[in-house]
């Protein structure tokens, strides 16, 4: 332990802070990005793209894979091909980071924020379910598209949501830009039971392209859509033409030489991810604090591992003590119902997404987290965290 602290303050006079969550570079990532250097193949061209997308739906169990310059592009062209535009109602998850919801607006569509269930902090299906079967019953208006968050590693309870698309026709978007590699027991993975499913890999997440994400769909039509729609909607390659507005959601092949990488060593990445969160349940037993969710049905991936503490503690003076003992902790999102550009959006419930922000605390998680430095984070939360009771 007093090794790990001496490591952190050789490289500078600033003492070093064990990091919320950072990439983990340790495969094949320099020399594929020196292959890209010395063939000329930077930007659009190349071999890594395919090769990336190829390896990825291989991963997933998956059709089809078209790679995008980042989550939030893959999250705009999915809702724009099921069909999100002005007029639409696009139903989405409270609880999450403000992409998810950027997305939807960039396609003009009107959205509907669905609060959160304790048991996995996720969208609460069931409360989306049973309110669209009462608007149905009554005429009242019904989303068009359904865009499931799959939060912090772990998957939403998708059923009511396929019972939903069965009875009304009603597509839904995968957001799985946080969890790549969770699954329902025994499956399939996240990203692939909706219609289509979106990944990303900004630097923080569990897989990264130093910025990039993925659709992945089972169809074919979709797919090739996709892929026309990130590539400017051009018609040919040796003429100007287009059909339609599209976009400039290409990943480059220096983004795909490092996701190729990354994904030789995906089995790593979970098993250092799902160490992390065995370690913390253990580690911080004893404390008044809830671990992570982890449904029975559900095999999470632990993206970032979050807790949540007793609601008589004050968060923000808690997120000062740990950094001030060399602990980056974060508190997770505030749900869209408070962020300025969503406030007045109509929503179902809100209480919950409400009691996860004042109580929920993500804490260092990179998959290259050494053991003794996770002990470091867990003696530190000891001295300032309340026992239980
Ligand atoms: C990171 C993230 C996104 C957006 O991904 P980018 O690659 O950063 O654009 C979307 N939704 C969720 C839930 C995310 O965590």
């Amino acid at each position: 332990m007093a090794g790990a602290a001496r490591r952190r303050r050789t490289r500078g006079q600033v003492p070093q802070v064990i990091p919320l969550v950072v990439p983990e570079l340790a495969g094949n990532e320099a020399r594929y990005l020196q292959e890209c250097v010395t063939s000329g193949y930077v930007s659009s061209a190349g071999p890594f793209v395919g090769r990336f997308e190829r390896e990825f739906a291989a991963q997933l169990g998956a059709e089809h894979a078209v790679a995008c310059a980042s989550g939030t592009a893959a999250l705009h062209v999915a809702l724009r091909l099921l069909g999100a535009g002005p007029g639409k109602l696009v139903a989405v998850s409270d609880f999450t980071f403000i992409a998810s919801a950027n997305a939807i607006s960039y396609t003009g569509a009107d959205m509907l924020l669905v609060d959160s269930e304790p048991r996995t902090w996720n969208m609460d299906t069931e409360l989306l379910h049973d309110e669209v079967v009462r608007r149905a019953r009554n005429g009242g208006r019904l989303p068009d598209v359904i865009e499931i968050v799959h939060v912090l590693g772990h998957p939403a309870d998708v059923e009511p949501l396929l019972e939903l698309r069965n009875r009304f026709g009603i597509p839904i978007v995968e957001d799985a830009a946080e969890s790549l590699g969770a699954s329902w027991k025994p499956g399939p993975q996240v990203g692939t039971v909706g219609d289509i499913g979106c990944f990303s890999f900004n630097g923080n997440k569990l897989v990264t392209t130093g910025g990039g994400g993925m659709i992945v769909t089972g169809e074919r039509a979709l797919a090739e859509r996709a892929r026309h729609l990130i590539n400017q909607a051009k018609l040919s390659d040796d003429q100007y033409l287009h059909d339609t507005i599209g976009y400039n959601y290409r990943l480059a092949n220096v983004g795909a030489a490092l996701g190729v990488a990354q994904i030789e060593r995906i089995g790593d990445i979970m098993r250092a991810k799902r160490l992390i969160a065995q370690r913390y349940e253990r580690w911080l037993a004893g404390l008044a604090v809830t671990p992570a969710p982890c449904a029975e049905w559900a095999r999470p991936s632990y993206w970032l591992y979050s807790i949540l503490l007793s609601a008589a503690v004050d968060l923000d003076s808690i997120v000062d003590a740990a950094s001030v003992a060399g602990v980056q902790a974060r508190r997770v999102w505030p749900p869209l119902h408070r962020q300025k550009p969503y406030v007045h959006t109509e929503r179902l419930g809100g209480h919950v997404a409400d009691d996860l922000y004042r109580r929920g605390l993500s804490l260092p998680s990179s998959a290259g987290l050494p053991e003794s430095d996770q002990r470091v984070v867990c003696d530190r939360l000891h001295r300032i965290l309340p026992t239980a009771p």
